[in-house]
C-alpha cells in the first residue's frame, strides 16, 4: 500500500520526455499538450498542442499503439493499455456514490494521459492502480477505499482503519 501522501504528486506533465514533436510554425520541439482525444474508430490519437516559443497551437494525430505504454501485470504478462478496464473499475468503486458518469469519465481521461505522458514503453499495473487512486481520493473518501481494497488486497478491516488513518493524516498536513 503506497503512502497517500506519496500519491498527492502531480499526476501529470507539461511535456512527456517522449514529445519530439516540432511546432509547424516555428520548428522548436517543446509544445504543451492541452488536449488529447481519441478519434472515433480508436486506432488514433489526435493532441491539440501549444508551442511554447511562439504560442501557436497545432493539431498532432499519432497511432494509438505508439502513445500508449504497455501495461506490465503483477505476473509479468503484458497487455494493452485499456481505458475500459479503468472505467469499469472506478464505476464499481463509485457504486452508490454521489459521483456523476462524467466526472469519472474525466478521471479516466486524467489516468489515460497522464500513462502516455509518462512517456514509457512499458508501465506496471501499480503505477497504473496509484495514479487511478490519487484521483479517486480527490473524488470521494469511500470509493477511494473501495478501490484500493480491491488494488492493495486488503485483508480485514484493520487496513481500512489504516487506509483513513494516512487519508486523515495526509488531509491535515495539506
Ligand atoms: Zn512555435
Amino acid at each position: 500500500m503506497p503512502s497517500l501522501p506519496a500519491l498527492r504528486r502531480p499526476l501529470e506533465r507539461l511535456n512527456g520526455p517522449a514529445t519530439a514533436v516540432r511546432c509547424p510554425y516555428c520548428a522548436d520541439s517543446t509544445n504543451r499538450v492541452i488536449d488529447s482525444r481519441l478519434g472515433r474508430d480508436g486506432s488514433e490519437i489526435r493532441r491539440r498542442r501549444e508551442c511554447v516559443e511562439c504560442g501557436r497551437r497545432f493539431t498532432t494525430r499519432e497511432r494509438v499503439e505508439e502513445v500508449f505504454p504497455k501495461i506490465v501485470k503483477r505476473d509479468e504478462r503484458r497487455e494493452d493499455f485499456r481505458r475500459d478496464k479503468i472505467l469499469v473499475a472506478v464505476r464499481k468503486a463509485c457504486e452508490k456514490r454521489p459521483v456523476s458518469a462524467d466526472a469519472l469519465d474525466r478521471l479516466v481521461d486524467r489516468v489515460e494521459r497522464s500513462a502516455q505522458e509518462l512517456g514509457a514503453k512499458e508501465v506496471s499495473t501499480r503505477t497504473i492502480g496509484e495514479r487511478v487512486l490519487a484521483e479517486l481520493v480527490e473524488l470521494d473518501t469511500l470509493a477511494a477505499a473501495r478501490f484500493a481494497s480491491v488494488f492493495s488486497n486488503f485483508e480485514n478491516a484493520g487496513d481500512y482503519a489504516a487506509f483513513f488513518r494516512d487519508l486523515g493524516k495526509s488531509e491535515r498536513s495539506r
